[in-house]
């Protein structure tokens, strides 16, 4: 028998249980830790409300973590109520599978004045994470500015954008539903140091800015680089320009018709925030030149005027104390997911944030392998018996996967019309669920 940890249960963590499920079958047993006493990771708390065929794939989760040699083990924070060393001493493997929750520091002047915030948070604001849900942006402003060319800064743009009526079907929480529908917000100024031709915003997300109730995407001809230039771009890129370039033709007539406009401002480096009263009031941003693909500050600088700042400028893993650490490239140090003998990663805590959902099925099949290698038939560990001992021990309150089905019934009875749950957004809600679930 061998026995697995994995800690988190994104889908990094479910892509890897279902590898470990598909190669050895009732040979295995596989624990799923999380911190919080619900699964799903990036799915629940990451991917936008408004893309519920996107967060569909927690389905095929929900068949991997069904079966019997997989188990959740919910509401344990490892590091805190469990070390990585315990698990070590009980599992052939324990495997890293916990994203990369926390924001990259823009690090500039002004970075800590009010309503200026990351994607970490805001997102996990709309999204209802515990940590989060508390944040309470201050949206009664005209003029909000999101930092990044990516999908995160998109996602961010559209759900500042959305009316109420255009969240109908989505999962945003109720809390952050009321203050976008109250927002004051007339312009999304969406900040790039580079060209259009280095965004990563990939076409289906771009696409979706023209379908907007209220608001228009804008983009000034003149920011755009010679049409012949983009033969030399790979496919989705090409596609994504395109899309600039039909948002360049868009007649001013149509924008004034909306109440947001999104404005792509391009060849803007940030290099500090300013503020009145300890809440920001602009950006200042130094005007680029692209050589050899960088940016290249021009010297030229201006205010980007600012109610509200999300910097959405990627993320990193949350190191983990006596677990080797990579500070520039924030993940864990690792040689193809093996960080130490018997402890590995996977997923965003392996390479970075980039790549779609699906980019970590492959790499789950890839550190299953891996430890097929490593640890045979098992090295004699007691795996979940000896988990149970010492959760027993230490008076843990375990949310098993059936307990996370009572939690999810109760956030679907509380829907809204036309929304498929209403989240609980603190963790006590989420065990008193549990506990009066009749089921
Ligand atoms: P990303 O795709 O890496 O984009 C980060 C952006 O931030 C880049 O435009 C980058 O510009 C910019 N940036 C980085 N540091 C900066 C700085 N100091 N100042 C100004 N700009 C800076 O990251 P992401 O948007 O967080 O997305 C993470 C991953 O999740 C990606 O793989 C993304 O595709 C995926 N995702 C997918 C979806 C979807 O499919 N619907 C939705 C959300 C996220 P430079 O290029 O100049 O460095």
């Amino acid at each position: 028998m061998r026995h697995i940890a994995i800690i988190g249960s994104g889908p990094a963590g479910y892509y890897t249980a279902e590898a470990a499920q598909k190669k050895w079958g009732e040979e295995v047993r596989v624990d799923v830790f999380d911190r919080l006493p619900v699964p799903f990771g990036l799915i629940r708390s990451g991917v936008a409300p408004d893309h519920q065929s996107i967060k569909g794939v927690s389905r095929r989760y929900e068949q991997t973590a069904l079966g019997d040699s997989v188990r959740l083990v919910g509401n344990v924070d490892i590091g805190t109520d469990v070390s990585i060393a315990d698990l070590q001493e009980l599992y052939d493997a324990v495997v890293i599978a916990t994203g990369a929750p926390e924001d990259r520091p823009i690090s500039l002047p002004g970075d800590n004045l009010g309503n200026v915030f990351g994607s970490a948070a805001f997102v996990g604001w709309y999204n209802g994470h515990p940590k989060f849900a508390g944040l309470a942006p201050d949206l009664s402003g005209r003029r909000a500015v999101v930092i990044g060319m990516g999908n995160v800064a998109l996602d961010v743009a559209r759900i500042l954008s959305k009316t109420r009526r255009e969240f109908a079907g989505s999962d945003i929480v109720l809390h952050a539903l009321d203050l976008l529908d109250d927002s004051g917000i007339e312009t999304v100024s969406i900040l790039g140091r580079r060209g259009p031709h280095q965004i990563m915003m990939t076409p289906k997300e771009l696409g979706e800015l023209v379908q907007l109730e209220r608001a228009a995407p804008q983009v000034d001809p003149g920011d755009l680089p010679p049409v012949e230039d983009d033969a030399l771009l790979e496919p989705g890129l090409r596609k994504s320009v395109n899309l600039l370039r039909d948002f360049a033709a868009i007649p001013q007539g149509v924008r004034d018709e909306k109440s947001i406009t999104i404005a792509f401002e391009f060849f803007a480096s940030p290099l500090r925030f300013i503020g009145e009263g300890g809440k920001v009031t602009g950006v200042e941003v130094e005007r680029t030149s692209i050589e050899a693909g960088r940016a290249v500050g021009t010297g030229e600088t201006r205010i980007v005027p600012a109610d509200l700042v999300v910097t959405c400028i990627g993320y990193r893993s949350s190191p983990i104390e006596g677990v080797p650490f990579d500070e520039r490239a924030g993940k864990f140090a690792n040689d193809e997911g093996r960080i130490l003998p018997g402890l590995y990663c996977v997923g965003w805590a392996r390479r970075g944030p980039s790549g779609t959902i699906g980019t970590n099925r492959p790499d789950g099949f890839a550190i299953v392998d891996l430890i097929a290698g490593d640890i045979g038939p098992g090295t004699g560990k007691r795996g979940r018996e000896g988990f149970d001992e010492l959760a027993k021990d230490r008076a843990l309150d375990i949310v098993t996967f059936r307990d996370w089905q009572k939690i999810e019934a109760a956030e679907v009875a509380a829907a809204r019309d036309g929304s498929p749950r209403e989240k609980f957004i603190d963790i006590d809600s989420m065990i008193a669920a549990r506990d009066s679930s009749e089921n």
